[in-house]
């Protein structure tokens, strides 16, 4: 059962598990390229022909604000890109290509964070630049 996997993340975090979920997080799991809305959407539109751009919006959404995925926003862009790593790590944005790389994290904000006496929950740190293969191409 190939769905195995995500349904048992989508209980453990109190999700009721559906079929429009499952696809989303197979999708998201098996494209780690941080997808666009529009990319999410004409994936699930193959296999829901009746469903709306909302709609896969809204699972969306509600799958980030229940932690099971991460939603990245960049500034200057109101593009939503879905990521399916939860793990801490930063993002490189390439300003040139609008190509997203992954960047492992090693410093801990949270540890940093608690003289302060806040409690941090989750933290998103972006990083733009020009990627090597643009820097190669001048
Ligand atoms: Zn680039
Ligand atoms: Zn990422």
């Amino acid at each position: 059962m190939p769905f195995t996997k995500y349904m048992k993340t989508l209980r453990e975090k109190g999700l009721k598990v559906t079929q429009q979920r499952l696809e989303i997080l197979k999708f998201l799991d098996e494209n780690r390229t941080h997808p666009t809305l529009d990319e999410v959407y004409n994936y699930m539109i193959k296999k829901f022909p009746s469903i709306s751009k909302m709609t896969v919006y809204n699972v969306i959404d509600s799958m980030t604000v229940n932690g099971i995925i991460n939603s990245v926003r960049f500034v200057n862009s109101t593009e939503l890109r879905v990521d399916y790593d939860r793990d801490v790590h930063f993002h490189f944005l390439c300003k040139k290509c609008g190509m997203i790389y992954d960047v492992a994290g090693d410093f801990d904000v949270a540890k940093e964070m608690k003289s302060t006496g806040h409690k941090v929950d989750d933290y998103k740190v972006n990083i733009y630049g020009v990627c090597k293969k643009c820097l190669k191409k001048k």
